[in-house]
């Protein structure tokens, strides 16, 4: 273990701090749902590295296609197409519905937002960008503008036009119906009339999450999602779906906008479409292509339509069709989502239960009457969980209790959606005794 005993001192020297301190664990190996630690421990992955590697670590057709693309074809100058550039982009606009068809592919979530938000401006020819409250879509100068649950401290203005809507948040909604049901449609009505006030008559895009992950894992109530398309539509402004997190069969769709049944006008795929490796794609129609060609879009970064990650992404699609992980995703949700709901009965602190497929989260509450938030309690549960071999990360946002977020593969097997249960169930006990 020399590694371990000069490993902090390095880090700590030569690494920048970035925002968020570093995780006291050291791992030293990834492997399907099981990471290893530098003493040899196994740990539960529930957070699917950061929430990207959507077929578990290293998946053997991943490190094939890797291994093959790196020693053939890795990058070329960015104005070159390959095959694999071509498949991905195909295999897309095959699973998605029309008219959404035209792809390009970059490196991550904040850079397909950024572009997202760019093509929108150029084809609607306004500026104004409304995202949710609690909204994560990257932390670049124009995505981190539409990032209203971190890192807002840019150290100057955000891009003009920047307008928050209030996210669907049930739990804790003011917005609530004589029988105590969360009344998002009066809320909907209120957050429209927030922005029409606001606007200066230059509306482009609303960019959202159709389960909102960093915010807390909301899911939007039934209804909700087709209403704001058509509010959109109703102003002229395009939707940005951001599917970081939930595209690419996590929810149990495809896309968690199909359930729903609302097509957006502009769609950005990244974290589980690289299973791990840097890949995003922008995904719209051909008639907004045509407006941002005539408007003078512009994206030529480095490594625009790498053949390596693009083979990756490809590879990624053809095996969640193949073998089903949308269906396996679907079913091991349910495991998970009932193995949750019986940890509520047991446990006073877990406030709420949320999400869809293997996107899960758990609200923790200090005080079950008053539903004050728990975050400090989240937080020593998640650290108990980390001490008995599961790694599920916690999100935190202004006056939320700490919310798990469990969102593990979807390769993950039945008996590790179990183990994973009892530790949590032994984490709780632990911390609340
Ligand atoms: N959009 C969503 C929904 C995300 O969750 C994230 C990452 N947490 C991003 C965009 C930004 O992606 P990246 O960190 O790859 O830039």
């Amino acid at each position: 273990l020399d590694v371990v005993d000069t490993f902090w001192p390095r880090a700590n020297r030569y690494l920048m701090y970035t925002g968020v301190p570093a995780s006291p664990v050291i791992i030293t190996k990834a492997q399907g749902t099981k990471l290893q630690d530098a003493s040899g421990r196994q740990i539960l992955d529930f957070t699917s590295g950061q929430m990207s590697s959507l077929l578990g670590h290293s998946h053997p057709e991943i490190v094939e296609v890797v291994s093959k693309y790196v020693g053939e074809l890795d990058h070329l100058i960015s104005n070159m197409i390959t095959e694999p550039v071509v498949e991905l982009a195909e295999r897309l606009a095959r699973l998605l519905p029309a008219p959404l068809e035209k792809s390009f592919f970059l490196n991550t979530g904040s850079e397909s937002t950024e572009a997202a938000i760019k093509m929108a401006k150029l084809h609607t020819g306004k500026f104004e960008i409304v995202a949710f409250s609690a909204s994560y879509h990257g932390l670049t100068q124009g995505s981190g503008s539409a990032t209203y649950s971190a890192g807002r401290k840019n150290g100057g203005p955000t891009m003009p036009g920047q307008l928050a809507f209030p996210a669907p948040y049930g739990y804790r909604s003011p917005f609530k119906k004589a029988d105590g049901s969360y009344d998002w449609e009066t809320e909907l009505e209120f957050g429209w009339s927030m922005i029409d006030r606001q606007s200066v008559g230059s509306l482009a895009a609303f960019i959202m999450e159709p389960i909102l992950s960093t915010g807390g894992i909301l899911e939007p109530p039934k209804g909700y999602l087709p209403r704001m398309a058509a509010e959109c539509k109703k102003r002229g402004m395009l939707l940005i779906m951001d599917e970081a997190q939930t595209g690419v069969g996590r929810t149990g769709e495809m896309f968690a906008f199909e359930n729903e049944g609302v097509v957006p006008d502009i769609l950005a795929l990244s974290k589980t479409l690289g299973c791990g490796l840097p890949l995003a794609s922008v995904t719209t129609t051909a008639e907004i292509e045509n407006g941002c060609k005539e408007a003078g879009f512009l994206w030529l970064t480095t490594h625009l339509n790498d053949p390596l990650t693009a083979a990756v992404g490809a590879k990624v699609l053809e095996i969640v069709e193949r073998d089903n992980y949308c269906q396996k995703a679907a079913d091991r949700g349910r495991q998970l989502r009932a193995g949750l709901e019986k940890l509520q009965n047991k446990y006073w602190c877990i406030g709420d239960i949320r999400g869809r497929g293997l996107l899960q989260g758990i609200e923790i509450i200090a005080d079950s009457a008053t539903k004050a938030p728990g975050s400090d309690l989240g937080q020593a549960v998640s650290e108990a969980a980390m001490r008995n071999g599961l790694s599920c990360n916690i999100v935190n946002l202004p006056g939320m209790g700490g919310v798990f977020r469990l969102a593990p593969p979807v390769t993950v097997t039945e008996e590790e959606i179990e183990e994973g249960l009892r530790i949590l169930d032994e984490s709780f006990a632990q911390v609340l005794t």
